[in-house]
C-alpha cells in the first residue's frame, strides 16, 4: 500500500518540502506519497488525531505549530524535548514520536564545510526558535565555545541557561560582539534580519570579521543575505541557509525510511524552486 507522509503548518502553500520529499521517493523506488497540508492554529489537535487515525508513516511540522504539537503527540525524543520544538514526526508501530532535525541538520550541513568544527569558537546571532535547535545542537555535538548575541539579551541568557549540554558561553552585547568577531572561526546569523524584503539590513558590523572563518546565515530568501557578501568580501567561508534547510529533509527522510538521501540532488531541487 502507498504510504502518506506531508507536512503540517500555516502558511503552506510555498513549501519546498513536498517536491523535494516526492522526487526522493521516485529516485529510491519507494512507494509513498507527500503532500502539504494546510493546518490553522485552532485544528492542530484534530489534525494530528486525523493523520494517526490514517495511519500516515511521517510528517514535518512548521510554523506555527513547532512547539505546540509536542502535547498531542505519543513519545517525543529528548532533544526536540529539551530544544521544545518538534519539526518531525515518525509513526513508530501506532504511536506519533516526534524529533527535531533542525538543529542536528544545521550540525551535519556546517560539517561538510569543514572536518574541524569542534574546536572552532561559535559565535550566535540571534536566539529565537532557530537559535536554539542550533545552539543545543552544536553544544551536544561537542562544540566547546558558543557564545550568543542577541538584540533582547535575557532572551540570550534564557537561552543559555536552559541548555542541557556542557558548553562554554557567554552573552554579549552589540558593541562587544561587534569588537570581538576576530575571536570566532564560526559565525552563525540566525535572526530574519537581511531577509526578503529587507536586504539592505544587517545584523551586527561585520568590520571585523576574519578570513579564517565560516559564516552561515540561515536565511535562505535571498540566497546571499548583505551579512554573507560583506563576509565574502573579508575572504571567509560562506554558506547560506539552503543547507540547513536540506540537511533537516535529509535527516527526516533517514529517520523515515532508514536511507541518507542524495544531498546534491536535494539541493539542486531547493535551488529549482527558489528560482521559480
Ligand atoms: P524567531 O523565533 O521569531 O526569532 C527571531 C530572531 O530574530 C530573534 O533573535 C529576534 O531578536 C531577531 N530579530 C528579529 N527582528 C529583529 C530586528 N529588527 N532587530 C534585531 N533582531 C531581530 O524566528 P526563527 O524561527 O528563529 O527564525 C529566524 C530566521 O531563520 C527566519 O529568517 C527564518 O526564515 C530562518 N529559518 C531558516 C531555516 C532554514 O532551514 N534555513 C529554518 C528555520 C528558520 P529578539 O529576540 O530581540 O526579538
Amino acid at each position: 500500500m502507498k504510504k502518506l507522509f506531508g507536512v503540517i503548518g500555516d502558511p503552506i502553500a510555498h513549501s519546498m518540502s513536498p517536491a523535494m520529499h516526492n522526487d526522493l521517493f521516485d529516485l529510491y523506488g519507494i512507494n509513498a506519497a507527500y503532500l502539504p497540508f494546510h493546518v490553522s492554529r485552532g485544528n492542530l489537535e484534530a489534525a494530528v488525531k486525523g493523520l494517526k487515525a490514517l495511519g500516515v508513516s511521517g510528517f514535518n511540522v512548521t510554523i506555527p505549530h513547532k512547539t505546540d504539537i509536542i502535547a498531542h503527540l505519543d513519545k517525543v525524543d529528548p532533544l526536540a524535548r529539551a530544544i521544545g520544538a518538534v519539526n518531525t514526526v515518525k509513526n513508530e508501530n501506532g504511536l506519533l514520536v516526534g524529533y527535531n532535525t533542525d538543529g542536528p541538520g544545521f550540525v551535519k550541513g556546517l560539517e561538510y564545510m569543514a572536518a574541524d568544527l569542534g574546536s572552532r569558537s561559535a559565535l550566535i546571532i540571534g536566539a529565537g526558535g532557530a537559535s536554539r535547535a542550533i545552539y543545543f545542537s552544536m553544544a551536544q555535538a561537542g562544540i566547546g565555545r558558543i557564545d550568543l548575541y542577541n538584540r533582547t539579551i535575557q532572551k540570550a541568557e534564557e537561552l543559555v541557561s536552559s541548555c542541557p549540554f556542557k558548553v562554554e558561553s557567554k552573552v554579549l552585547g552589540q558593541e562587544t560582539a561587534e569588537k570581538t568577531l576576530d575571536e570566532y572561526q564560526l559565525i552563525i546569523q540566525t535572526t530574519s534580519i537581511g531577509m526578503v524584503p529587507d536586504t539592505e539590513s544587517l545584523p551586527l558590523s561585520p568590520e571585523k570579521i576574519t578570513q579564517d572563518t565560516i559564516v552561515s546565515d540561515i536565511i535562505y530568501n535571498p540566497l546571499q543575505t548583505k551579512f554573507l557578501k560583506e563576509a565574502s568580501k573579508k575572504g571567509a567561508a560562506i554558506q547560506n541557509g539552503v543547507g540547513m534547510f536540506v540537511f533537516q529533509g535529509a535527516l527526516a527522510f533517514e529517520l523515515w525510511t532508514g536511507i541518507f538521501p542524495d544531498v546534491e540532488r536535494m539541493e539542486a531541487n531547493v535551488l529549482r524552486n527558489l528560482g521559480g
